[in-house]
């Protein structure tokens, strides 16, 4: 199915599909001639339908062929985070059994220990596109008869990011990717006329689906750059006229003078997601550039569920409408509350993943039998139907008996004068069983008083939402995606009131 739709309509292009940081350009027709060469080598290497195949790379054009092969050959693709130590490998490849692991050479012997004790077979892909794979790769053909594969198979298991906590595997079935990139991609207006600026890691959903699927589908090009590199990005801007981020990029973005409205004038969409994107950042950017950034809701089992329209109103601090086929409702206590009210998000559509792999209890948790999905997200619908999210139902503090929910704390702090930005969590409390913790990052070259700051907010909250204390840091710990890592921070500060 996807090779169908995504892959094999590449092999009548001869214009580029992926320009690349050095200048140079890979076509369509070379690139899915470069995923049937792959998937060739890999079925010699054994590679079978429904099998496995874990790839920890770097972003290159061909590490996003393995995804291709992978699809070609009916099994399932895994991704994993390039800052996975070789202790957290061990623990996916031990999860998901892959029969091939393919890993970048520098780390081949650090790894191969783990490999070989989870069974699996290692090759190597390098950041420059050389290593085994490319060398079995070379003699094959360039084309491919694509594995039959059913709506319902799986196409990849995506590792969840972490940040509640372990990373689950979900399984994301060929429909679940490719009614999502349909929905997007026409949504989103998208066409090969498109050049997506793609600076995402791709073993993240947004970065391999969200992005890579738009672009397959679609026919369009991508300005493919191994990451997010500021002097990259803002000399490729003017060559593009989409861009996907997460809000550090345009965080970052805002930070540099040569941001202007010049420097984006040929572009016609900026994404944002993966983290929430703070409405003073979409507020300057439209400032400074006159675009207003499209914000949107997704997540690995998911895929997007939400955004904010493409004409029509796009509102900052919002993740905006559910997406055509999605279903969401807002669930307290057992049941949908009413319009306006605040709960945890559910959702329900062709997008919602199968299950987590080898995790039937998780899946029983978070999957309802009739289809609904726990997102674990909280927050509510206005009366367009707008979405917001408020915060995670694992970082509620409850404080007293009371509930407290940190964005709307952090909020406040992030108003006041020299506060970059906040993370409000919940610690251990003698009294309180649980006491809200601010920590504070202050603005470039400013110093902060902390008890200062909470007088500020002090008479705009409720006292049972009021930080007990606050703490001044440099940065808020972030994993690769930009999300803040209060499990992090509430270890750190656990032992703050006892
Ligand atoms: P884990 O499930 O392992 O704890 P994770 O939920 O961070 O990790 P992902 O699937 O990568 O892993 O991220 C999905 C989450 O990202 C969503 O549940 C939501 O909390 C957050 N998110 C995504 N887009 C937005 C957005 N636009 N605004 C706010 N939060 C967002
Ligand atoms: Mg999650």
């Amino acid at each position: 199915m996807l090779f169908d739709s995504l892959f094999a309509p590449l092999a009548d292009r001869t214009g580029p599909f992926l320009n690349l940081a050095d200048g140079g350009s890979i076509s369509g027709k070379a690139f899915v001639a470069l995923v049937a060469r792959q998937a060739h080598a890999l079925r010699a290497h054994g590679l079978t339908p429904g099998d496995r195949i874990a790839a920890q790379v770097a972003k290159s054009p061909e590490a996003l062929a393995v995804y291709g092969a992978a699809v070609a050959l009916g099994a399932i693709f895994l991704p994993l985070n390039t800052a996975y130590t070789a202790d957290e490998v061990d623990y996916f490849l031990g999860n998901a059994t892959p029969r091939i692991f393919l890993c970048d050479g520098a780390r081949q012997i650090e790894l191969a220990g783990v490999a070989s004790k989870n069974h699996a077979q290692v090759l190597t892909l390098n950041g420059d596109g050389s290593g085994s794979l490319t060398d079995a790769a070379a003699g094959q053909p360039g084309t491919i008869t694509p594995a039959d594969r059913g709506p319902d198979d799986i196409a990849a298991i995506l590792y969840t990011s972490g940040t509640t906590g372990r990373s689950k595997g979900a399984m994301l079935t060929h429909r679940n990717l490719l009614s999502n990139a349909e929905v997007l991609a026409d949504l989103w207006r998208f066409d090969a006329r498109d050049v997506l600026l793609h600076a995402l890691p791709i073993f993240h959903t947004h970065g391999l689906f969200v992005a890579s699927n738009i672009s397959l589908l679609t026919g369009g090009q991508m300005i493919f750059l191994p990451g997010f590199d500021l002097e990259a990005v803002i000399r490729a801007l003017p060559q593009a006229t989409t861009m996907m981020g997460v809000p550090t990029f345009y965080t970052r973005l805002l930070d540099d003078a040569r941001l202007t409205r010049d420097l984006v004038a040929g572009m016609r969409l900026l994404v944002s997601g993966s983290a929430p994107l703070l409405a003073e950042t979409h507020r300057s950017f439209e400032e400074r550039t006159g675009h207003r950034i499209l914000e949107r809701y997704g997540m690995t089992e998911t895929n997007m569920n939400t955004s904010n329209p493409y004409e029509g109103d796009r509102r900052a601090g919002t993740v905006g409408l559910p997406l055509p086929g999605v279903e969401l409702r807002i669930m307290a206590e057992g049941a949908e509350v009413a319009q306006g009210e605040v709960g945890v998000i559910e959702v329900r559509g062709p997008n919602v993943f199968k299950g987590y792999w080898q995790m039937p209890e998780k899946t029983r948790e978070e999957l309802r039998e009739d289809g609904w999905f726990i997102t674990g997200d909280v927050g509510f619908v206005d009366a367009d139907g707008y979405v917001t999210i408020v915060g995670r139902a694992k970082d509620l503090v409850i404080s007293g008996g009371f509930n407290v929910y940190p964005k709307e704390v952090e909020l406040l702090l992030d108003e006041v004068p020299g506060v970059l930005e906040s993370a409000v969590i919940g610690v251990p409390h003698p009294d309180f069983g649980e006491a809200v913790l601010a920590v504070l990052v202050p603005q470039k070259g400013r110093t902060l008083d902390a008890g200062a700051v909470l007088e500020v907010i002090r008479d705009k909250l409720a006292r049972f939402k009021q930080p007990k204390a606050a703490v001044v840091v440099e940065s808020l710990p972030r994993n690769t995606m930009g999300k803040v890592q209060k499990n992090v921070l509430r270890d750190t500060y656990k032992g703050w009131f006892q």
